[in-house]
């Protein structure tokens, strides 16, 4: 029997812009199939849920480990665990991540990077009141790159290696290929201010992934890497914080190029300060490299990356947001709304900013959600407050629903 039930409130944002009549979204069989005003009456035999507070459109946090736990095992370490550890007990990580996202109101996550494809394994199970999940498998990466350890380097040097790691990737059933355009802070030794690859071999892995139907988003920390990865035709930029000898904001050159390129930029800002380490427990190589680039004052830096994605608007490049969850401490799952918050202390307007966790997100990642539309699927979300005039209200789900099925809130 299909049943058809109702959520109501008076304050909601339909995953474009806040709705001055509120919304009466109609559901069925894990779809919304209307959306009207908060005054509607539906049908008396048309349960109807009231809530007080915002409805929306679930989250979705393009950028994240599942792998990799905030609560385990929490150290910068975490990733790298992954790549060693039983595939039971990386299973047990992924379930507490995925669950950790869904209690924030993340209907839908985008995973880039694990081990061992471990978290393909973890797709479908919305009816158990978890996210949907896409899965890059572990990121391509050149010998001894940065996070090697998760099992994705090749050397590009050796022929059919490329083809290989794709095919690979097509044949596991990935949704997309994430590549590993320069170093990063995770792995010493990589090079955050290079290229790992050549321009030539990674536009020979774009072309293959494109010709199994596979979008390639590049982690990109540096200008060269940037550069390489939109003159090899990639789909999106992951960071993008355009870091360089002396210095980590965008050049123009590169921006202009980035929105004639059409691609997606994630930033993956936000951060939990209190998780974060004081500036003399950060181990050496982080420390020199911070030193190169020029960055003595961490929230000065972070401010400034906040406001640098301003010109990401500017250009009319597609933004979305993902934090990285689980890649480091400061980063747990479930505070995707922490990117949300560093878009608008850049100088975003709020429902823009919400756009590029909902809407703008959903489409990036070929889910069928985000948005209170008729014929979307039923990810909603109800936080406290009204998210119109306190955007912390976005921290503090209230209700969360998978495809119209309700999930329990811790
Ligand atoms: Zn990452």
């Amino acid at each position: 029997m299909v049943t058809r039930w109702a959520v109501r409130s008076a304050r909601a944002f339909d995953g474009e812009r806040f709705l001055p009549d509120g919304a009466t979204v109609l559901v069925e069989g894990g779809r919304v199939v209307g959306v009207e005003a908060a005054a509607f009456r539906p049908p008396d035999d048309v349960p109807v849920a009231e809530v007080d507070g915002t409805l929306l459109p679930g989250l979705v946090d393009c950028h994240v480990h599942l792998v990799a736990s905030g609560a385990f095992p929490g150290t910068p370490g975490s990733l790298e665990w992954a790549g060693t550890a039983e595939s039971a007990a990386v299973d047990e990580v992924v379930t507490d991540s995925l669950r950790a996202q869904v209690a924030a109101g993340v209907t839908s996550v985008r995973d880039l990077g694990d081990g061992a494809y471990r978290v393909l394994e973890h797709r479908g199970r919305e009816a158990e009141g978890l996210p949907r999940v896409v899965a890059a498998g572990p990121p391509i990466t050149i010998p001894l790159g940065h996070c090697w350890f998760l099992g994705g380097d090749v050397d590009p040097d050796e022929p059919g290696a490329l083809d290989r790691a794709v095919a690979e990737r097509a044949e596991r059933g990935v949704d997309l290929v994430k590549v590993m355009a320069s170093g990063g802070f995770l792995t010493p030794g990589s090079d955050q201010l290079g290229a790992q690859f050549d321009a030539g071999p990674l536009r020979h892995l774009v072309g293959a992934a494109h010709e199994a139907g596979l979008r390639v988003v590049a982690h990109t920390h540096s200008v060269a890497g940037a550069e390489v990865a939109l003159e090899a035709g990639v789909d999106g930029l992951e960071h993008f914080t355009c870091m360089a000898e002396g210095g980590a904001d965008p050049p123009a050159a590169l921006l202009a190029q980035a929105a004639a390129a059409g691609v997606t930029v994630c930033p993956t800002l936000g951060h939990d300060p209190a998780r974060l380490p004081p500036v003399s427990a950060m181990p050496p190589h982080i420390l020199g490299m911070l030193e190169r680039i020029g960055i003595t004052d961490r929230d000065e830096h972070f401010a400034r990356a906040a406001a640098n994605t301003v010109q990401l608007r500017k250009h009319g490049i597609r933004v979305v947001s993902g934090l990285d969850a689980g890649a480091m401490p400061a980063k747990p799952h479930g505070h995707l709304w922490r990117s949300v918050a560093e878009l608008v202390r850049g100088g975003w307007p709020v429902e823009e900013a919400l756009a590029t966790a909902t809407s703008v997100a959903a489409e990036d990642c070929g889910i069928d959600a985000g948005r209170l539309a008729a014929g979307r699927l039923a990810d909603l979300l109800v936080v406290d407050g009204d998210l119109a005039a306190d955007l912390t209200a976005l921290s503090r789900p209230l209700a969360v629903w998978v495809g119209g099925v309700s999930v329990s809130l811790p």
